[in-house]
Order: C-alpha cells, then sequence, then structure tokens
C-alpha cells in the first residue's frame, strides 16, 4: 500500500492573532477612511497626561500640515474674534463642561471656513475628565445656504430691500420700541412715476437696473439708525418695496416729526437725478405720502393704510409733490374702500348699466354706430360716474369681469334692437389693459357674437394708446386674434397717450377717436386745429376712419367737415341715452339732427 506523503508535511503556519498596535492602526485607518468620506475631523485629548492626537480629517479641516502636540496649538488657524471664545471653551474641559461651538479657521487659500465643533468626556472612576474627544464638521456652505435661504425668505431679490410681510412685522417691532421709549416715527409711501415707461421702451433687463439703483439711491437717503427691530440681519433694513414700484420707508426716533418731511425732500431729489444706464440717461420722479406715529397711527396696518391714502393725495398733485395724513384723508379713504366692497356686489346685484351715445356721420345725417358707456346705478350714492368706477374697477381687478359683462349686454342689445326690428347699428365697447391679459376676452366675444347672431363687424372694441403701448406683445395677440374674426377696432383718446406712433403701422386697427380736449375749444384753439388736422391726415394716410369726440356745436362740426372729418359723436347730437331712447335713434335718426344744437339743449332723456 502506498501511503501517500501525509499531508502534515506541507507546515501551514496558523495566523498569528493580530497585535493589539495592529488593531489600532485597522481601527484608525478605517476612521480616516470615514472622515475623509464624511468631511469630518476629530482629536482626542488625555488632560491629566497633556497628550494631544489629532486624526488627518482635522488637519484637513485646520488647512494645517505642522506638528499639533498640544490642544493649544489648534488655536494658531483659529479666526483672531474667536479665539478667546474657544479657548475659554476648552480651558472649561478640564471642570467636565463640554461644549459644542461654531468657529472660523483659515484655509490655505486665504479664505476663512465655518467649523462646528463639538466634545464628548470620557471620566475616570474618580468622576475627572480622563480622555476628551473633539468632532469637527466644516459647515461654511450649509451656513452660506442658510443665509441664502435667510435673504431670500424677507428680502426682494432685484433691490435688496425687505419684502412686504417682513418690512410690516419689522415696523411693528419698531413701533412697539418708539412706543417705549416715547419716540416719534413716520412712515413714508412712496410711488416711482416713469417706471412704465423705461421698462416698455428699453425692455424689463433695463427697467430692472434702474430700480436696483433707486433702491441703493434711497437707502443712502436713510440714517443707519432707522434700521429696524432685531431678528436676523436680513430682515433688518428700513426700506421695503410694497410693489412693482413702489416702496416703504420707515423714519424711527425722529426728533421732531416735522423732520420727516426733511428726508423727503432729500428722497425726491436724489430719485429725480438722472439714471444713467448704458449711455440712456433715464429720469423719474415720485409721489410720497407720509404718516406719523403715534400721531396718525398706533400700528403697523393703520399707519401704512394712511401713508397710503397720503400717497392717494399727493398723487393729485405735481410730480416730486408729497403730503401729509390729514383726518379728511382718512374719510376719503374709508370712503373709498367702501366703494370697492360696493363694487363688487354691483355685478351680481345688477346694478351696471350700459348707456348709449350716437356716433353719427354729420354729413350724411346718419347713424354710424353707438358707443356703450358704463353706468353704475348705486343703491345710496345713485349714478355713479365712469370716472369714479373705472379707477376703482381698474385697481382692484373688477374691470375684468365688467368688460366681459359690457360684451355680451352690448351684444344681447344688439339682438334686441334687430329684434324690433331695427336697422342694424355697430356697438362700441371700452376694454381696459387687464381685460387684454385675461384668456378668456377672446372666448367671451365668440360665445356673445354666437349666442346672439351677431356679425363680428357689429362689435368694435375701443381701446386707449396707453394700452396699446402697455405689454404690446399680449395686447397685439388678442387685437389680430379680433381682426381675424372682424370685429372692428378702434383708438380711443387718440393723442393723449404715449407719442410714440410707431404701433400704427404694426397694429390692425379701423378707427382713430380724436380725443375730446382737441375738440373742445375748436376752432380758436390754434394747438387743437392743427393737432386734430394732423390727426385727420394720419388717418387718411394710413386708411382708418376718424371720429371726432365732443362735439358739442357746430362750429366744431363745420371745421371738423372742413378738414375732412364727418364721423363725429358728441353732446350736440345726444348725450349718452338709455337702449330703449336709443332705439328710437335708430328707428328715427333725423332726431339727432333736428333739433337745438346747442351744449346741454335738448328734449332728450340725460343721462
Ligand atoms: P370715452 O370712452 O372716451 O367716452 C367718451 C366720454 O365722453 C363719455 O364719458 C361721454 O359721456 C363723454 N362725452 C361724449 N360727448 C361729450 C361731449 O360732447 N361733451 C362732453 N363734455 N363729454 C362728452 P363717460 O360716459 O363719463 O365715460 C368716461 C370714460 O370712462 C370713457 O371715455 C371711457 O374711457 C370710460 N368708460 C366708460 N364706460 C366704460 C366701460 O364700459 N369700460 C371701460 N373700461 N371704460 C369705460
Ligand atoms: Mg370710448
Ligand atoms: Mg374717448
Amino acid at each position: 500500500m502506498t501511503h501517500n506523503a501525509p499531508s502534515s508535511l506541507c507546515v501551514r503556519e496558523r495566523p498569528k492573532p493580530p497585535s493589539l498596535a495592529d488593531e489600532l492602526e485597522l481601527e484608525r485607518a478605517r476612521r480616516d477612511a470615514l472622515e475623509q468620506r464624511s468631511g469630518l475631523g476629530s482629536w482626542y485629548w488625555w488632560p491629566a497626561e497633556g497628550r494631544f492626537e489629532v486624526t488627518p480629517g482635522m488637519r484637513r479641516l485646520y488647512g494645517r500640515l505642522d506638528p499639533m502636540d498640544r490642544i493649544e496649538d489648534l488655536l494658531v488657524s483659529v479666526h483672531p474674534d474667536d479665539c478667546t471664545r474657544l479657548r475659554s471653551a476648552r480651558a472649561w474641559l478640564r471642570d467636565g463642561s463640554e461644549y459644542s461651538m461654531l468657529f472660523r479657521v483659515a484655509t490655505n487659500c486665504g479664505t476663512w471656513r465655518t467649523l462646528h465643533e463639538q466634545t464628548e468626556i470620557e471620566f475616570d472612576h474618580t468622576g475627572k475628565p480622563f480622555r476628551v474627544l473633539g468632532i469637527a464638521e466644516d459647515v461654511s456652505e450649509r451656513l452660506a445656504m442658510e443665509d441664502r435661504i435667510g435673504f431670500l425668505t424677507h428680502r426682494d431679490s432685484l433691490t435688496g430691500l425687505l419684502q412686504l410681510h417682513s418690512f410690516r412685522e419689522q415696523l411693528a417691532t419698531s413701533l412697539a420700541r418708539s412706543a417705549r421709549i416715547q419716540a416719534h416715527s413716520a412712515l413714508m409711501s412712496v410711488k416711482l412715476i416713469g417706471l412704465k415707461r423705461i421698462n416698455d421702451g428699453l425692455g424689463h433687463a433695463v427697467g430692472d437696473r434702474v430700480l436696483a439703483a433707486v433702491a441703493d439711491r434711497m437707502t443712502a437717503c436713510v440714517r443707519s439708525a432707522d434700521l429696524l427691530g432685531q431678528g436676523p440681519t436680513h430682515a433688518k433694513h428700513p426700506i421695503g418695496r410694497s410693489g412693482s414700484d413702489a416702496f416703504l420707508v420707515c423714519l424711527s426716533d425722529l426728533r421732531r416729526p416735522e423732520d420727516s418731511a426733511r428726508v423727503a425732500e432729500r428722497m425726491t431729489s436724489a430719485l429725480t437725478e438722472p439714471v444713467v444706464i448704458d449711455g440712456h440717461q433715464l429720469c423719474l420722479s415720485s409721489h410720497i405720502g407720509i404718516a406719523h406715529f403715534p400721531d396718525n397711527g398706533e400700528d403697523a396696518d393703520t399707519l401704512m393704510r394712511h401713508a397710503e391714502a397720503a400717497l392717494q393725495d399727493a398723487r393729485q398733485h405735481a410730480p416730486n409733490s408729497f403730503s401729509f395724513f390729514t383726518d379728511a384723508m382718512n374719510a376719503l379713504s374709508q370712503d373709498r374702500l367702501q366703494l370697492e366692497a360696493d363694487l363688487r356686489e354691483a355685478l351680481s346685484c345688477d346694478q351696471l348699466r350700459l348707456v348709449y351715445q350716437s356716433k353719427v356721420d354729420f354729413l350724411m345725417r346718419r347713424i354710424v354706430g353707438a358707443e356703450a358707456l358704463l353706468r353704475w346705478q348705486h343703491p345710496t350714492r345713485g349714478m355713479v360716474s365712469p370716472a369714479v368706477v373705472i379707477p376703482v374697477a381698474e385697481e382692484t381687478g373688477l374691470i375684468v369681469p365688467i368688460g366681459a359683462w359690457a360684451i355680451r349686454t352690448a351684444c344681447a342689445q344688439l339682438c334686441a334692437w334687430r329684434d324690433a326690428g331695427l336697422p342694424e347699428s355697430q356697438v362700441s365697447v371700452n376694454l381696459s389693459a387687464p381685460s387684454f391679459a385675461d384668456a378668456q376676452l377672446i372666448p367671451i366675444i365668440d360665445a356673445a357674437l354666437a349666442d346672439f347672431a351677431i356679425a363680428p363687424g357689429q362689435l368694435c372694441i375701443e381701446v386707449t394708446e396707453s394700452t396699446l403701448m402697455g405689454d404690446s406683445h399680449q395686447v397685439l395677440d388678442v387685437l389680430l386674434a379680433l381682426k381675424a374674426r372682424g370685429v372692428s377696432l378702434s383708438v380711443d383718446d387718440f393723442g393723449t397717450g404715449y407719442s410714440s406712433l410707431s404701433y400704427l403701422k404694426r397694429l390692425p386697427l379701423d378707427e382713430l377717436k380724436i380725443d375730446r380736449s382737441f375738440i373742445m375749444d375748436l376752432p380758436a384753439d390754434g394747438h387743437g386745429a392743427a393737432i386734430t388736422a394732423a390727426i385727420i391726415g394720419l388717418s387718411r394716410v394710413l386708411n382708418y376712419d376718424v371720429v371726432a369726440e365732443g362735439v358739442e356745436n357746430s362750429d366744431q362740426a363745420n371745421f371738423l367737415v372742413a378738414h375732412g372729418c364727418t364721423n363725429m359723436q358728441g353732446f350736440m347730437f345726444s348725450r349718452p341715452v338709455d337702449a330703449d331712447e336709443m332705439g328710437r335713434f335708430l328707428a328715427d335718426p333725423g332726431r339727432l339732427f333736428g333739433i337745438d344744437h346747442r351744449p346741454g339743449m335738448g328734449t332728450r332723456l340725460d343721462i
């Protein structure tokens, strides 16, 4: 029997159990790898022996290669402002107090990084600190992110001013402090004039740069002591942005209330200095309303409301005026608030009406159309004029449903006149700028035309020049869509808006309505006569119809005819009348021409 060589002959050494040193080394390698991955660093300190060890991760965080044999060595790269704090915290470790703190250390590239370091103490059986473990983490990025979030939470990203909600909070804090120390403060509400013109003419990017420059100038006009309240740094600034071109400024601790006027003067003149951007000298002006604490209000909301009322008053005056709040303004603004609330109800409670004013061909003695004009039959105030209603409706956004209602009501009326056997006519409806931003406008017009079987050419939409100059792309799209349907388009109050005529070439228009202000003093007023003649000439060249608004007497009418404008609208023919009376004019247009032509005269129903 052959025996294979016993396997035991091939002697294999059994692995030696790892020494304590090996295990420690392995442990260290694991820890270093972990620290490298996590961006942490740590140190160990044995206070009794004075022994101190740092990990490679800790060296990385402190940006150090030199020997670090003593805990004091750690302080070398710490920011001088943080050294004392850190030194005392570390001294307390000997007494068994752990710490958790933020401090800055220098990086190799000369900047500072913020570390968060916390300690854990192991005690011996006598209760004395035996070993301390310090773990540090680089939190610079996290803090920068929190800083950015803080900025975005409180500040307007374009101007760096406070957002309205933060401003209100800080104003409340500042007023509470003023009340405690019995100081006077003031709140200014500032509205810029001219930003829209810059946005429209040179684009929003330029407008944004102007705003940023304006914000810097305004900030320079207020004392740094006007910085408001406590809380995070980002939440402190004396100026808040309350709208696209509107600001609120808090002036705290005024020596005398009148000092607010000095700041308003300073701010007004700073804002009128031209802003130079890409070689353009851009000029702005402003209106300012001022309310005082505690005389005009003791809380932030009241003061804000009253500064706003004062601003509304200032806006009635020339640019660069400012107004102080008075109790009379309070009554006015209360009244205005009530009107807003009432107008919200007016639509649903059937208080709105359309009245109609004939548009005539003076030579042919016929009606060429009728303009639908809004009236509000208020339950207590009686008939409220559009001069009051339209601004309220525009500011509250109610103008959009009112516009839709007017279109539908006008189409329903055309249908009713047709059903009554009256000759077909055209009705013009006035639409304000916000209606053109409403995606529902075209569907609403389509539905009204279809539901009442109205030919698109029987509806004319009147737009003012300023609407056309606003966001021209949006308005242009709507006008093109209307034109494609055959709806007529008219430019109202022509000559009063921006003087740029370039848009006339681009827009699909049918009619220009010469504003009443040019017709008013014809033929004696040389300027009015020249402008009227020029608009008539322009319409002829561009192949638009032209209508003169506000014709009140035959001298005006004769001047217009002599210059080639035969379409007219005005009290000479008829004031705006209700639908029944308009129906009677449609049935017998001669009535518009046959009676006393002097203004205000006539037997018709005047509304
Ligand atoms: P507009 O569209 O230019 O309307 C003409 C205004 O001039 C009407 O005033 C009319 O009554 C008045 N008027 C007409 N002929 C004469 C005249 O011979 N002499 C004088 N002194 N005035 C004359 P109303 O109805 O007070 O409307 C004022 C403005 O309110 C309108 O001016 C229009 O811009 C706006 N508006 C009226 N209704 C609406 C509407 O439904 N929607 C919108 N968005 N605006 C409307
Ligand atoms: Mg009009
Ligand atoms: Mg007009």
